[in-house]
């Protein structure tokens, strides 16, 4: 059962301009078909390719769409029938986890799961008959385990996270906006993006060295047949990981080597609870080890759907990294 709640796809780029200039080798292939990717040791070219089969696997040509059709679509279903679900991408600096996430405008085929979702959630509102929704967004960031509101008046302020013995684990002092259609969803997403905290790494100057956690809650009132009333809520997380980059390679010092370090950390706690959820026979898991973890206890596990979409990059001089990618996404599965 659940194995059945998580799923783990792998999603490889097209060289960029960089790998392309330095004549960088194409050492990652796919399957799809079979859901296999495949990743050759530029180190050991007699050895052969290693092999990792997942619940989907795109490579370079494969759109944002098709992703979204064939593995998010049932997990935000499912949150518009009061279900939670979470969705997050995974992978070092620049593999195209917001490529994924947020996408491009256009081609319309590469509009992220973001906005996908967005548009997804309003329309099911818009069609429902005999319901009414109730529709409210918040975003948060984990800094250096520090959790800070995205949409807060003091944006700066550090808040606490606190135990309900009902509603569970929960922010206190977290804002809630109601949300009426996509576009003011939208404008919600772009003004928390901005307050964000944004550090600078050799790999990728604009990478975002936090964690953020943009919730939609839906609160779903039906009146049946008979008249009677139907409460339902459910959340969709859209979960947008720091890079997973290992510090050495980043030429990391100082604060930012302390900055990688609780990367690393609560990364490993995601990685985790996601392989003790899917093992299904562990009776702990380690949800306390990271905030991470910990706020998104109540959409990974039990009746709750979760999608990973482990990001890569093809090329040879990326090798070591997209290893430990695949073996994270692997564990995960
Ligand atoms: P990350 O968020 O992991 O740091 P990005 O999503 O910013 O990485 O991707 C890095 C670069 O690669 C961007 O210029 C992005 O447009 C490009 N890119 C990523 N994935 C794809 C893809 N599947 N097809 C085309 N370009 C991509």
């Amino acid at each position: 059962m659940a194995s059945e709640s998580v799923k783990v796809v792998v999603r490889c780029r097209p060289m960029n301009q960089r790998e392309r200039e330095l004549n960088c080798q194409l050492v990652v292939t796919v399957d799809s078909a079979r859901g296999q990717c495949f990743i050759q040791n530029p180190g050991a070219a007699d050895e052969p390719p290693k092999q990792f089969t997942f619940d989907g696997a795109y490579y370079m040509d494969h759109f944002t769409e098709q992703i979204y059709n064939e593995i998010a679509y049932p997990l935000v279903e499912g949150v518009t029938e009061g279900y939670n679900g979470t969705i997050f991408a995974y992978g070092q600096t620049g593999s195209g986890k917001s490529f994924t996430m947020q996408g491009l405008p256009d081609p319309p085929s590469q509009r992220g799961i973001i906005p996908r979702a967005f548009e997804h959630v309003f329309e099911s509102v818009q069609c429902a008959e005999n319901t009414k929704f109730l529709v409210r967004a918040s975003y948060l960031e984990i800094y250096n385990e520090d959790v800070r509101d995205l949409l807060g008046t003091d944006t700066k302020q550090k808040l606490e996270l606190k135990e309900h013995p009902e509603r569970g684990v929960y922010v206190k002092g977290l804002s809630m906006h109601t949300v009426h259609s996509v576009a003011q969803c939208e404008r919600i997403m772009e003004t928390g993006w901005k307050n964000r905290s944004v550090g600078y790494t050799l790999m990728n100057k604009d990478s975002s060295r936090s964690h953020s956690i943009f919730t939609i809650s839906i609160e779903i009132y039906a009146v049946d047949e008979r008249g009677q009333d139907h409460l339902r809520a459910g959340k969709l997380n859209l979960v947008d990981l720091a890079g997973s980059e290992r510090q050495s390679k980043t030429g990391a010092t100082g604060e930012r080597l302390k900055e990688a370090t609780k990367i690393n950390l609560s990364l490993s706690a995601l990685g985790n609870v996601i392989s003790a959820l899917v093992d299904g026979r562990c009776k702990h898991i380690p949800y306390r080890d990271s905030k991470l973890t910990r706020l998104l206890q109540d959409s990974l596990g039990g009746n709750t759907k979760t999608l990973m979409v482990a990001c890569l990059s093809p090329a040879d001089n990326n090798y070591d990294e997209t290893l430990s990618t695949l073996r994270y996404a692997n564990r995960a599965k």
